[in-house]
C-alpha cells in the first residue's frame, strides 16, 4: 500500500516502466482536466445532501458468533502483537513525537527491502500508516470485545499520542521546520488521517470531551495552514507523490467530525480538498475531469483509487452538485469493470487499465478501502445494492484471503490461487516478490496489510446496524448484538445465526417499555423467497416491521436461495449460492518458511499438489448440503468431463473460483 512512487522507482523495474507510462498517459489529459472545469464548476456547492441512514457508535454494536471468533483469532494473533513482531517500525520509532521528521534526519528503517535512493525526508513518512492503521483496529478489536487488558493498553498508546500536541493544536509527522510547506510527496494528512481515524474511536468509546478537543484542534490547525480555497495542500511538483495522494483521506476524519460536532464547515472542506485534488497534475485515477470520461481505464495504484471513492463521495454530498454525481457513477461503473467474481478489485499494487478476471491480485489493503467504500455509499443512499457489495466483498474476497485457522493472510491473492508460493501463480521472474503466500507480517513486502486486516472486521461490525428516521436498520447481516436507543427508549437486538453460512436469522428484540418504530431488515438481493414469522411489508429491499415492541419480541427470517451461474466481467464462469461465491478447493502442502516468537505465528507458502485449470462448457450443476454444489467441468489435461464439488471460497487457501468458458 505504502510503495508507491518512489519505492517502485528502486525496487521493481517493470513497474517502473508502467509508472513512465502512466506519466505519459495522465499528463496528455491534464489539458482536459482544465479546459473541462473552466466549462462550468463542478466543484461549487449547491445544497449538501443529507445521508439517508445514521450511523451507530461502534461499541453499541457487539459481535457473537462466528464474527467474535474471527476477531478474537485476530487479537490473538497479528492484530494484538503487531507492535512486538515489528518493534523498530512501532516502538521504536515514536514518529509524531521525539522523532518527528526534521531536516536533520536523513533515514530511517521502513522495513521494506529498499535500496539506496536521492531520499527527501518528507517521504519517510511510513512508518505513521503503520503505526496508526494498527492502531486503529487494534482499539476498536480490544473494545468490542471489552478485553481490559488491550483497552488499558490502547489507553496507554493514546494518551502518549495526544500528549505530543503543540500548543497551536498540530498533531502530526513533521517539525515546525518542514510542516506544511511542501511541493513535493509528503505524508502531512495521510499521518493525520490514520492517527485521527484511531483517535475518534477511541474517542466514541471513551467519550472523553478532552479527547475530542484535541482532535477538533488538531484538525483546525491544517484548517488554518491550509486555508480553504486559498492554498493547495496537493501541489507537488512530482506527479508521483503516494504519500500526498494517500491525504486526500482526509475526508474520513473530516465526515466523522462533522457528525459528532454538527458543524457544516468540515464538509465545505472535503469539497475543496477533493477540488484541489482534482486540480493539480498528479497521477491518480480519482480525479474529477478523469474521472468524468468512460474512455479512460483505471490505471493507478490500487489503494488510492478505492479509498479515494468515498473523498468524492464525500465532495458530491457536500455540495449536491449533479457534475460530482456524474463523476461519482463513472467511477463506479469503472470499478465494476476491475472487480473479479469474489468482489476484490485488481490491485496487484498497479491496477494498469486491466479487466478483473481470476488470476489478477488483489491487495489486502484495497479489500478495506472498497469494503469501506460500500459501505459508506449505503450509508449515504440507503441503497440495498451497495449493503449487498459490501457483505459480497467481505464474506468472499476477505474472508477468502485470510487463513482459515492461523493469524495471517496474503498480502497479494486471487480469486484463482492454483500456488501461493511468492509470486502470482508460481511466477518467479521477480525474485523480490513476496506478497503470495501467507504472514502476519509481510515486512519484504510493507507492512500496511496487516494493520487493514486488522481494521476490516471491527468496520464490518460497527456497521451492522444503522438509523433512519423511523428506526433501526440492519444493513449487513451476521451474528451481533445491539444496544441502543430509539426515542430515548433502551432497545437491544440480538442476532443469532451462522449467515452467511446459513441463512435462517433470529432476532429477539427487547425494548425497556413498549414502542413503536420501524425494525427494517436488509433483504439479500440473491433471495429467491422470504419466510418471516412476524408480518412486514417490502420496501426498497429492506423487510419492514413496523409495529409496537413490547418487552421482548422474536422474529425468525429464513432466506431461500439457489445456486446462480454467474459470469466475471471477462465471461468466466463461476458459481454462488446465497452470499457465499463457490471454489474447488486445491490440496495444498504447507512449508513453513518463518516461526515468531509468538505462539502459532509464522509465514508460509502453498504448493498445490495436483493443478489443474478446469474449463466448464455446459456442465449440469446441482445443489448440495452445506452450501455446496456440484458441477461437470472440463479436465483440459485428460480431455475428460469431471464432476467437481464446489464449497465456498470463504476460508479456502488453494482454489478456482472462475472457470474458463469454451464452447
Ligand atoms: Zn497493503
Amino acid at each position: 500500500m505504502r510503495k508507491t512512487g518512489l519505492s517502485i522507482n528502486m525496487e521493481h523495474p517493470k513497474k517502473y516502466f508502467l509508472l513512465g507510462l502512466l506519466t505519459i498517459c495522465f499528463l496528455q489529459i491534464k489539458n482536459k482536466v482544465f479546459s473541462q472545469s473552466n466549462n462550468k464548476d463542478p466543484f461549487q456547492k449547491i445544497k449538501s445532501i443529507p445521508p439517508a441512514l445514521q450511523t451507530i457508535p461502534f461499541n453499541d454494536i457487539q459481535p457473537s458468533g462466528w464474527l467474535k471468533m474471527e476477531l478474537q483469532k485476530n487479537l490473538n494473533g497479528f492484530t494484538g502483537h503487531l507492535d512486538s513482531l515489528v518493534p523498530d517500525l512501532i516502538l521504536n520509532d515514536d514518529i509524531y513525537g521525539t522523532k518527528r521528521l526534521s531536516k536533520q534526519v536523513k533515514s530511517k528503517n521502513l522495513g521494506a527491502i529498499s535500496a539506496e535512493g536521492d531520499w527527501q525526508v518528507q517521504f519517510l513518512w511510513w512508518n505513521s500508516e503503520t503505526q496508526c492503521n494498527w492502531l486503529d483496529g487494534y482499539i476498536r478489536t480490544a473494545i468490542l470485545l471489552k478485553d481490559q487488558q488491550h483497552i488499558k493498553k490502547a489507553e496507554k498508546i493514546v494518551n502518549a499520542l495526544l500528549a505530543t500536541q503543540d500548543k497551536d493544536g498540530y498533531l502530526g509527522i513533521y517539525d515546525p521546520e518542514l510542516r506544511y510547506k511542501f511541493d513535493n510527496e509528503n505524508g502531512e494528512l495521510w499521518a493525520k488521517t490514520t492517527l485521527f481515524r484511531a483517535l475518534l474511536g477511541w474517542y466514541e468509546y471513551k467519550k472523553d470531551p478532552q479527547v475530542l478537543s484535541a482532535i477538533v484542534r488538531a484538525v483546525d490547525n491544517v484548517l488554518k495552514a491550509y486555508p480553504i480555497n486559498q492554498s493547495r495542500p496537493f501541489y507537488t511538483t512530482n506527479p508521483n507523490a503516494g504519500g500526498l495522494t494517500h491525504g486526500l483521506a482526509f475526508t474520513d476524519v473530516l465526515e466523522q467530525l462533522a457528525k459528532i460536532t454538527r458543524k457544516n464547515q468540515y464538509l465545505d472542506y472535503c469539497l475543496f480538498l477533493y477540488k484541489d485534488f482534482s486540480n493539480q497534475v498528479i497521477n491518480e485515477d480519482a480525479q474529477y475531469a478523469k474521472l468524468l470520461d468512460p474512455n479512460i481505464s483505471l490505471m493507478g495504484h490500487g489503494v488510492h483509487t478505492y479509498e479515494h471513492l468515498r473523498s468524492v463521495l464525500a465532495a458530491y454530498y457536500a455540495s449536491g452538485n449533479p457534475a460530482l454525481k456524474m463523476a461519482l457513477y463513472s467511477f463506479l461503473k469503472k470499478i465494476e469493470k476491475v472487480t473479479t467474481a469474489s468482489g476484490g478489485p485488481v490491485s496487484d499494487e498497479f491496477i494498469g487499465g486491466r479487466t478483473g478476471n481470476g488470476l489478477l491480485g488483489y491487495e489486502f489493503c484495497s479489500l478495506h478501502e472498497l469494503m469501506i467504500g460500500w459501505i459508506d455509499l449505503l450509508e449515504k443512499s440507503g441503497d440495498n445494492l451497495y449493503a449487498e457489495k459490501a457483505e459480497h466483498l467481505f464474506f468472499n474476497a476477505a474472508l477468502g484471503n485470510t487463513h482459515p485457522t492461523e493469524s495471517a493472510i496474503c498480502y497479494l491473492k486471487q480469486d484463482n490461487s492454483f500456488q501461493l508460493t511468492g509470486g502470482n501463480n508460481g511466477d518467479t521472474t521477480d525474485k523480490h516478490q513476496t506478497r503470495y503466500r501467507y504472514s502476519p507480517v509481510h515486512k519484504e513486502a510493507a507492512v500496511c496489510c496487516i494493520p487493514n486486516a486488522g481494521r476490516i472486521v471491527p468496520y464490518f461490525i460497527q456497521n451492522m446496524w444503522m438509523k433512519d428516521a423511523q428506526g433501526l436498520v440492519a444493513t449487513l447481516l451476521g451474528p451481533s448484538v445491539l444496544n441502543t436507543t430509539v426515542s430515548n427508549t433502551a432497545v437491544s437486538i440480538t442476532e443469532t445465526t451462522e449467515y452467511p453460512f446459513e441463512n435462517n436469522v433470529a432476532f429477539q428484540i427487547t425494548a425497556k417499555s413498549p414502542i413503536r418504530f420501524s425494525l427494517k431488515i436488509r433483504k439479500p438481493q440473491w433471495a429467491i423467497a422470504v419466510k418471516s414469522s412476524l408480518p412486514y411489508k417490502e420496501l426498497n429491499g429492506f423487510l419492514v416491521y413496523d409495529q409496537v415492541w413490547n418487552l421482548s419480541t422474536k422474529l425468525v427470517i429464513d432466506f431461500t436461495s439457489e445456486i446462480s451461474k454467474k459470469f466475471t466481467s471477462n465471461k468466466e464462469v463461476y458459481f454462488q449460492k446465497g452470499a457465499l461465491v463457490l471454489c474447488h478447493e486445491i490440496n495444498a502442502s504447507q512449508q513453513i518458511t518463518k516461526t515468531y516468537p509468538i505462539a502459532g505465528l509464522h509465514e508460509s507458502t502453498y504448493q498445490a499438489i495436483q493443478p489443474i485449470a478446469y474449463q466448464y462448457s455446459k456442465g449440469v450443476y446441482a445443489s448440495m448440503p452445506n452450501n455446496s454444489c456440484s458441477v461437470w467441468v472440463l479436465n483440459p489435461i485428460t480431455g475428460k468431463q469431471e464432476q467437481l464439488m464446489l464449497k465456498p471460497m470463504a476460508r479456502t487457501i488453494l482454489r478456482q473460483v472462475s472457470f474458463k468458458m469454451i464452447p
